[in-house]
Protein backbone atom coordinates (compact mmCIF):
# COMPACT_ATOMS: atom_id res chain seq x y z
CA UNK A 1 0.00 0.00 0.00
CA UNK A 2 2.00 2.64 -1.19
CA UNK A 3 -0.12 6.24 -0.89
CA UNK A 4 -2.68 7.33 0.74
CA UNK A 5 -5.22 8.91 -1.46
CA UNK A 6 -7.39 9.82 1.87
CA UNK A 7 -5.90 13.42 3.50
CA UNK A 8 -4.48 16.32 1.61
CA UNK A 9 -3.67 17.65 5.28
CA UNK A 10 -2.63 15.45 8.60
CA UNK A 11 -4.37 17.30 10.72
CA UNK A 12 -7.78 17.02 9.00
CA UNK A 13 -10.43 16.22 11.03
CA UNK A 14 -13.15 14.75 8.55
CA UNK A 15 -11.45 11.51 6.33
CA UNK A 16 -12.42 11.56 2.93
CA UNK A 17 -11.29 8.37 2.19
CA UNK A 18 -11.55 5.22 4.62
CA UNK A 19 -9.79 1.59 4.66
CA UNK A 20 -12.02 -0.92 5.80
CA UNK A 21 -10.36 -3.79 8.11
CA UNK A 22 -12.27 -6.37 7.62
CA UNK A 23 -11.76 -9.40 4.61
CA UNK A 24 -15.89 -10.04 4.33
CA UNK A 25 -16.90 -8.72 1.61
CA UNK A 26 -20.59 -8.35 2.75
CA UNK A 27 -19.79 -6.02 5.27
CA UNK A 28 -17.39 -3.77 2.50
CA UNK A 29 -20.24 -3.60 0.70
CA UNK A 30 -22.74 -2.54 3.36
CA UNK A 31 -20.43 0.06 4.54
CA UNK A 32 -19.63 1.25 0.68
CA UNK A 33 -23.56 2.00 0.38
CA UNK A 34 -23.48 3.88 3.58
CA UNK A 35 -20.62 6.18 2.63
CA UNK A 36 -22.41 6.11 -0.72
CA UNK A 37 -25.44 8.10 0.81
CA UNK A 38 -23.26 10.90 2.76
CA UNK A 39 -23.48 14.27 1.05
CA UNK A 40 -20.20 15.32 0.43
CA UNK A 41 -19.26 11.84 -0.23
CA UNK A 42 -16.66 9.48 1.42
CA UNK A 43 -14.53 6.72 -0.25
CA UNK A 44 -13.86 3.62 0.93
CA UNK A 45 -12.10 0.95 0.30
CA UNK A 46 -11.41 -2.89 1.70
CA UNK A 47 -7.54 -3.42 2.96
CA UNK A 48 -5.71 -5.55 0.20
CA UNK A 49 -3.34 -6.84 3.32
CA UNK A 50 -5.70 -7.18 6.32
CA UNK A 51 -3.51 -9.15 8.64
CA UNK A 52 -5.00 -12.04 10.52
CA UNK A 53 -5.53 -10.75 14.33
CA UNK A 54 -6.56 -13.68 16.96
CA UNK A 55 -9.87 -11.31 17.82
CA UNK A 56 -9.23 -12.59 21.16
CA UNK A 57 -10.06 -9.78 23.78
CA UNK A 58 -13.49 -11.15 24.37
CA UNK A 59 -15.66 -8.00 23.53
CA UNK A 60 -16.57 -5.71 20.44
CA UNK A 61 -14.80 -2.78 21.45
CA UNK A 62 -11.38 -4.74 22.08
CA UNK A 63 -11.99 -6.57 18.77
CA UNK A 64 -12.49 -3.80 16.75
CA UNK A 65 -9.94 -2.07 18.20
CA UNK A 66 -7.70 -5.04 17.27
CA UNK A 67 -8.66 -4.76 13.86
CA UNK A 68 -8.20 -1.56 13.36
CA UNK A 69 -5.06 -1.05 14.51
CA UNK A 70 -3.51 -4.53 12.96
CA UNK A 71 -4.13 -2.63 9.33
CA UNK A 72 -3.25 0.75 10.34
CA UNK A 73 0.18 -0.49 11.10
CA UNK A 74 0.61 -1.26 7.59
CA UNK A 75 -0.49 2.15 6.17
CA UNK A 76 0.99 5.86 5.98
CA UNK A 77 0.13 7.77 9.22
CA UNK A 78 -1.84 10.09 7.35
CA UNK A 79 -4.39 7.35 6.26
CA UNK A 80 -8.26 6.54 8.60
CA UNK A 81 -8.85 3.41 9.13
CA UNK A 82 -12.54 1.49 10.38
CA UNK A 83 -13.32 -1.61 11.97
CA UNK A 84 -16.25 -3.38 12.59
CA UNK A 85 -16.74 -6.10 15.19
CA UNK A 86 -20.20 -7.50 15.24
CA UNK A 87 -22.52 -10.65 16.66
CA UNK A 88 -26.17 -11.39 17.62
CA UNK A 89 -26.73 -11.45 21.19
CA UNK A 90 -29.68 -14.11 21.92
CA UNK A 91 -31.68 -13.80 25.03
CA UNK A 92 -32.74 -17.05 25.83
CA UNK A 93 -28.57 -18.22 25.59
CA UNK A 94 -27.44 -15.47 27.96
CA UNK A 95 -26.13 -13.30 24.99
CA UNK A 96 -24.33 -15.96 22.76
CA UNK A 97 -22.71 -16.22 20.74
CA UNK A 98 -22.90 -12.61 21.04
CA UNK A 99 -18.52 -12.04 20.16
CA UNK A 100 -18.22 -15.28 19.39
CA UNK A 101 -20.53 -15.36 16.60
CA UNK A 102 -17.92 -15.79 13.35
CA UNK A 103 -17.43 -18.98 15.51
CA UNK A 104 -19.81 -20.66 17.00
CA UNK A 105 -19.87 -23.61 15.18
CA UNK A 106 -16.02 -24.14 15.84
CA UNK A 107 -13.49 -22.15 14.84
CA UNK A 108 -13.01 -22.13 10.89
CA UNK A 109 -15.12 -19.00 10.23
CA UNK A 110 -17.89 -20.93 8.75
CA UNK A 111 -21.07 -19.22 8.13
CA UNK A 112 -23.40 -21.81 7.00
CA UNK A 113 -22.65 -23.87 10.08
CA UNK A 114 -23.04 -21.12 12.44
CA UNK A 115 -26.65 -20.57 11.09
CA UNK A 116 -27.53 -23.96 11.12
CA UNK A 117 -26.31 -24.36 14.73
CA UNK A 118 -28.11 -21.39 15.73
CA UNK A 119 -31.36 -23.14 13.86
CA UNK A 120 -30.99 -26.36 15.97
CA UNK A 121 -30.07 -24.85 19.05
CA UNK A 122 -33.32 -22.76 19.15
CA UNK A 123 -35.70 -25.32 17.91
CA UNK A 124 -36.41 -26.03 21.41
CA UNK A 125 -36.97 -22.46 22.80
CA UNK A 126 -40.82 -21.13 22.47
CA UNK A 127 -41.71 -18.00 20.48
CA UNK A 128 -41.94 -15.88 23.52
CA UNK A 129 -38.29 -16.24 24.35
CA UNK A 130 -36.82 -15.82 21.33
CA UNK A 131 -35.96 -12.27 21.60
CA UNK A 132 -31.82 -10.89 19.85
CA UNK A 133 -30.57 -8.08 19.47
CA UNK A 134 -27.59 -7.99 17.16
CA UNK A 135 -24.68 -5.34 17.96
CA UNK A 136 -21.93 -3.65 15.86
CA UNK A 137 -18.97 -1.76 17.67
CA UNK A 138 -17.07 0.61 14.87
CA UNK A 139 -13.33 1.78 15.72
CA UNK A 140 -12.12 4.45 13.53
CA UNK A 141 -8.83 5.23 13.70
CA UNK A 142 -7.06 8.53 12.28
CA UNK A 143 -4.08 10.44 12.09
CA UNK A 144 -2.17 12.07 15.02
CA UNK A 145 -3.78 9.54 17.34
CA UNK A 146 -7.08 10.01 16.68
CA UNK A 147 -10.16 7.37 17.64
CA UNK A 148 -13.67 7.56 17.24
CA UNK A 149 -15.64 4.45 18.94
CA UNK A 150 -19.30 3.63 18.11
CA UNK A 151 -21.78 1.36 18.65
CA UNK A 152 -25.52 0.50 16.96
CA UNK A 153 -28.03 -2.82 18.23
CA UNK A 154 -30.78 -3.62 16.48
CA UNK A 155 -33.41 -5.64 18.29
CA UNK A 156 -35.64 -8.46 17.58
CA UNK A 157 -36.73 -12.01 17.55
CA UNK A 158 -35.03 -15.28 16.10
CA UNK A 159 -37.42 -17.04 13.28
CA UNK A 160 -37.60 -21.16 13.53
CA UNK A 161 -36.34 -21.80 9.98
CA UNK A 162 -34.01 -19.54 7.85
CA UNK A 163 -35.89 -17.62 5.26
CA UNK A 164 -34.34 -15.31 2.61
CA UNK A 165 -31.68 -14.80 -0.13
CA UNK A 166 -30.12 -11.13 1.03
CA UNK A 167 -27.02 -10.41 3.19
CA UNK A 168 -24.52 -13.10 5.33
CA UNK A 169 -24.43 -14.79 8.58
CA UNK A 170 -27.41 -14.97 10.72
CA UNK A 171 -29.77 -12.62 8.48
CA UNK A 172 -31.86 -15.35 7.77
CA UNK A 173 -33.15 -16.14 10.90
CA UNK A 174 -32.91 -12.93 12.39
CA UNK A 175 -36.95 -10.59 12.31
CA UNK A 176 -36.01 -6.88 13.42
CA UNK A 177 -38.77 -5.92 15.60
CA UNK A 178 -41.32 -3.83 13.90
CA UNK A 179 -40.67 -6.03 10.77
CA UNK A 180 -42.56 -9.35 9.82
CA UNK A 181 -39.60 -9.95 7.08
CA UNK A 182 -35.59 -11.32 8.25
CA UNK A 183 -32.98 -9.16 8.13
CA UNK A 184 -32.23 -11.55 4.83
CA UNK A 185 -35.69 -10.49 2.96
CA UNK A 186 -34.98 -6.73 3.48
CA UNK A 187 -32.60 -5.17 0.46
CA UNK A 188 -29.19 -3.71 1.62
CA UNK A 189 -30.77 -0.12 1.58
CA UNK A 190 -33.78 -1.01 3.57
CA UNK A 191 -31.35 -2.80 5.92
CA UNK A 192 -28.83 -0.39 6.28
CA UNK A 193 -31.57 2.18 7.52
CA UNK A 194 -31.72 -0.11 10.53
CA UNK A 195 -29.05 -2.82 11.52
CA UNK A 196 -26.80 -2.58 13.63
CA UNK A 197 -24.07 -1.57 11.31
CA UNK A 198 -26.32 1.23 9.73
CA UNK A 199 -26.99 2.70 13.41
CA UNK A 200 -23.28 2.67 14.46
CA UNK A 201 -22.28 4.23 11.49
CA UNK A 202 -25.14 6.68 12.11
CA UNK A 203 -23.31 7.38 15.46
CA UNK A 204 -20.01 7.41 14.42
CA UNK A 205 -20.35 10.55 11.78
CA UNK A 206 -22.15 12.14 14.55
CA UNK A 207 -19.06 11.70 16.80
CA UNK A 208 -17.05 12.62 13.75
CA UNK A 209 -19.34 16.12 13.13
CA UNK A 210 -18.95 17.15 16.77
CA UNK A 211 -15.44 16.77 17.01
CA UNK A 212 -13.02 20.01 17.39
P1 LIG B 1 -16.71 -10.47 13.23
O1 LIG B 1 -17.26 -9.10 13.45
O2 LIG B 1 -15.76 -10.55 12.12
O3 LIG B 1 -16.21 -11.09 14.50
O4 LIG B 1 -17.88 -11.42 12.76
C1 LIG B 1 -19.16 -11.12 13.01
C2 LIG B 1 -20.02 -12.34 12.79
O5 LIG B 1 -21.30 -12.00 13.32
C3 LIG B 1 -20.20 -12.64 11.32
O6 LIG B 1 -19.38 -13.66 10.89
C4 LIG B 1 -21.65 -13.05 11.27
O7 LIG B 1 -21.74 -14.39 11.61
C5 LIG B 1 -22.27 -12.24 12.39
N1 LIG B 1 -22.79 -10.96 11.89
C6 LIG B 1 -22.30 -9.71 12.11
N2 LIG B 1 -23.04 -8.81 11.47
C7 LIG B 1 -23.98 -9.48 10.82
C8 LIG B 1 -25.03 -9.07 9.97
O8 LIG B 1 -25.22 -7.91 9.63
N3 LIG B 1 -25.81 -10.07 9.51
C9 LIG B 1 -25.63 -11.37 9.83
N4 LIG B 1 -24.65 -11.81 10.60
C10 LIG B 1 -23.82 -10.86 11.10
Amino acid sequence: MASDPGCSRSTAPRPSHIYLATTNAHKVSEFQALADAMVGGLQMSAASHMPAVPEDTGTFIGNARQKARALQSLLPKTAWVLADDSGVCVDALGGAPGVESAYFAGPHHDSAANLNKLTAVMQAVPLGLRGASFRCVLVLLGPDDREFVAEGRCEGTLRLNPVGGYGFGYDPLFEPTGYTKTYAELDQSTKNKISHRGRAWSELIIALSNHR
